[in-house]
Formats: C-alpha cells, sequence, structure tokens
C-alpha cells in the first residue's frame, strides 16, 4: 500500500535543525561533553509541594475519569485569582476562562476555531513555530510581518498592506518575546489593540514568559489595555513559571466568544486535564510569590554569567530582560546555522540558530540559560579558549 501524507503536514516548513539534531546525537554517542543550551526547557525540578499535591490528588479514584472539558470549576476560579492579583484585571471564571492542555495546545488549535481555507493570520517572525502549523493545519495562510531589531522586536503595523489588514483574522503576538526575549509596552499594546478593533482582527497574545523577568521589567497583560477584552486571548502556562513543562496544564483568557469557539474544538478533540494535574495545577497558583522571585533571580544571575563572561571576549550579547533566552547577532560573516555548528564542533556548545524562527531570525542564534551557572561559566571558559587559539 502507498501511504500519502497529507498536503497540510506537505505544506509545513522545513525542519531546519536536522543537521544540528544529528550533531548533536553524534557528539553525545561519542562521550562529548555537550553543554546544551539549545532547549526551551527548565532545568529545575517542579516546587516538591506541587508534586505532592499530584501524588496525593492521583490516589483518590474520582480523579481517574474523563475529566470536565472546561476544567473543574475551582480551577478555573483559581486561574482567575491567580491573573486578578497579578494583573488587577477581573475575570469571569465561567466564560472567559478556558484551561488548557499546555498553552501550545490551544495556540495550535484556535485557528481551528476562525480560519477557513484560504484565510490569512499575520504573524510575526521570528516566531514559536505553533502559530504557523497551527495556521496552516486550519487551511490558512500565514501572512508574515518581520519584527526587527530596529524597530524594538515589534511588527511594524502601520507597514502591513491595508488589504491585507482587512482580509486577516488573526495575529499572534508574544511578549515577553521567545526568541528575542522582547517586552512589550503599553504603546505598543494600544497600537495593536486600535489595529485589531479597526480591521476585526482577533489577537492571539502567547504570555507564556509573563513571570520571568530581571531588573524590574514586570510584563504586562494584553488585556490590561481598554478594549483588548474585546477583541482578543491571552495564553497562559504553568510550564515555565511552575517548571512544570511536563505536566501539561496552562489556559486561555478573554472575549467569552472566542473562548466559548475555541472550547467547542476542544471538546471535538480532548477530554481534558487529568484531574489530578488540575488540584495540583490549584497548589501551583497559590505558591508564595517568593517562588517566582527566585526563580527569576536564578536566570539573572545566569545570564549575567553568561553575557558578561562573552561580552569580556568581545562579544557582543544583549542583556534579556525578560525569558531565559539571550538573543545574540552572530559575527558579520557567517549564517546562524553555520555559527551554531561552529560551537558544537569546536566547544561541545548547542546553540539554536536564528533561522529555525523564520528568515528574519537569520544573523542571530538563541541560547537557553536553562543550565547551571557552573556550566555557563564552562560554556564561556570554552569560548575563551577558541579565542586564544
Ligand atoms: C514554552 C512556550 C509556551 C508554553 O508551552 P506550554 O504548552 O504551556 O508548555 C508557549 N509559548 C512559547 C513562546 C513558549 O516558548
Amino acid at each position: 500500500m502507498k501511504i500519502e501524507i497529507s498536503q497540510r503536514l506537505k505544506n509545513l516548513p522545513p525542519y531546519l535543525f536536522a543537521e544540528i539534531d544529528r550533531m548533536k546525537k553524534e557528539a553525545i554517542v561519542n562521550g562529548r561533553d555537550i553543554i546544551d543550551l539549545g532547549v526551551g526547557d527548565p532545568d529545575m525540578p517542579t516546587p516538591i509541594h506541587i508534586i505532592e499535591s499530584l501524588y496525593e490528588s492521583a490516589q483518590n479514584p474520582a480523579n481517574h475519569r474523563y475529566a470536565l472539558n472546561y476544567g473543574m470549576p475551582l480551577l478555573r476560579n483559581e486561574m482567575a485569582s491567580w491573573y486578578k492579583k497579578r494583573f488587577q484585571v477581573k475575570l469571569n471564571p465561567d466564560t472567559e476562562i478556558l484551561p488548557l492542555i499546555g498553552s501550545k495546545e490551544g495556540i495550535a488549535h484556535i485557528p481551528l476555531a476562525f480560519i477557513n481555507p484560504g484565510d490569512e493570520a499575520i504573524i510575526p517572525d521570528p516566531c514559536y513555530p505553533p502559530y504557523i502549523s497551527g495556521t496552516i493545519f486550519a487551511g490558512g495562510v500565514c501572512h508574515i510581518v518581520p519584527m526587527l531589531e530596529s524597530n524594538g522586536f515589534f511588527p511594524d503595523l502601520d507597514k502591513i498592506d491595508c488589504q491585507v489588514a482587512k482580509r486577516a483574522k488573526l495575529i499572534f503576538l508574544n511578549y515577553p518575546n521567545n526568541p528575542t526575549a522582547a517586552i512589550a509596552n503599553e504603546e505598543f499594546f494600544k497600537k495593536v489593540v486600535d489595529f485589531a478593533t479597526e480591521n476585526n482582527i482577533i489577537v492571539c497574545h502567547d504570555a507564556a514568559y509573563s513571570e520571568i523577568y530581571f531588573d524590574g521589567c514586570k510584563p504586562l497583560s494584553f488585556l490590561q489595555i481598554d478594549g483588548a477584552k474585546e477583541i482578543g486571548v491571552e495564553f497562559h502556562s504553568l510550564s515555565k513559571t511552575y517548571n512544570m513543562t511536563g505536566w501539561r496544564i496552562g489556559f486561555a483568557i478573554g472575549s467569552s466568544e472566542i473562548i466559548k469557539a475555541l472550547a467547542a474544538v476542544k471538546s471535538n478533540i480532548d477530554s481534558g486535564i487529568f484531574q489530578a494535574v488540575q488540584f495540583a495545577g490549584i497548589v501551583a497558583m497559590k505558591t508564595d510569590k517568593s517562588h517566582i522571585n527566585s526563580l527569576s533571580q536564578m536566570y539573572k544571575s545566569r545570564r549575567d554569567v553568561l553575557a558578561d563572561g562573552l561580552n569580556a571576549l568581545g562579544w557582543k550579547v544583549p542583556k534579556p530582560k525578560a525569558t531565559f533566552y539571550v538573543w545574540m547577532p552572530v559575527p558579520p560573516g557567517s549564517t546562524s546555522t553555520e555559527f551554531s555548528k561552529m560551537l558544537l564542533e569546536k566547544c561541545d556548545i548547542v546553540t539554536t540558530p536564528g533561522i529555525g524562527f523564520g528568515r528574519n531570525g537569520e544573523g542571530y542564534i538563541r541560547m537557553a540559560l536553562t543550565v547551571s551557572e557552573d556550566r555557563l561559566k564552562e560554556a564561556v571558559g570554552r569560548i575563551k579558549k577558541l579565542h586564544e587559539k
């Protein structure tokens, strides 16, 4: 039998990390001591009180059954109060909050609720890949807009063709941003609300890194802006905030009409979050604020070790104000892939070439601060030796 994959799978952009993945595997097989700054996955364990809560809830047979699609009311209430405490915006837990099996799940599914075949979604570049794959799976067309350093890594909304703006159904945004680490200000968010309201575009704002920030630069929520709740949704995640990437729990908030449509899609695809994980999520969101402070402090110290260390060698490493990524320009004369390969070959350091996040990521590499300070010092030491050769 001939097995033929669907056109939508064929339409996905090519996977650009294959060569680096192969080199990394080979290096590990050969016993080389790899420092992996490639993956955006926290290295620290989930706090123990959250694990204990799961352990306890997992023993109750009442939690072993299919969960409610909308999540337990108790969970939605906790999400509302967590959000209110942090951003001072009140949400109706029954209509304006939808628990997700990780925010990626909601992000990838939301185009199915609004995009008809051939409809356009506006997507900033570089970006987190599910904005693109979700749009393509829904039969949509990605209208890519560059996010340039010269514009603070904001897409220039004034430069979007007005015909495109009129046609577009969705726009994806993400601040604090992966991979560039940019933070949005109120002025930009206000422009987004005006642009979206004028053109009837649904805003999907990904706020996965809202709690990882430094130097007092506390990120805003898109829904803090007047009018935002009428035209948009925001995606939140427990993954990065509580070191829970494997647990799969996040939530969407915002316009009740948008939330309702996303819920309708999901009710046909999944059957909710394991209820024991929902209880653990409640416990996580009640965690003392000191957890978030010390988490950010840890990433900040790591950031300083890496950036100060490399800058002392004459590199030009910007210090991010949020996220756990360093987005660094590569030296002139090499592509992001060539530079990444060189670091892997000569220093056994894995990084992510910017081109993997889109065309406008070319010229940069991303380094994740998800290894210990000692390992980052070791990484700097190896690069220093390279300079001495
Ligand atoms: C990690 C990440 C997420 C969160 O994913 P979960 O599915 O909630 O684990 C969402 N958006 C971006 C940009 C991320 O880097």
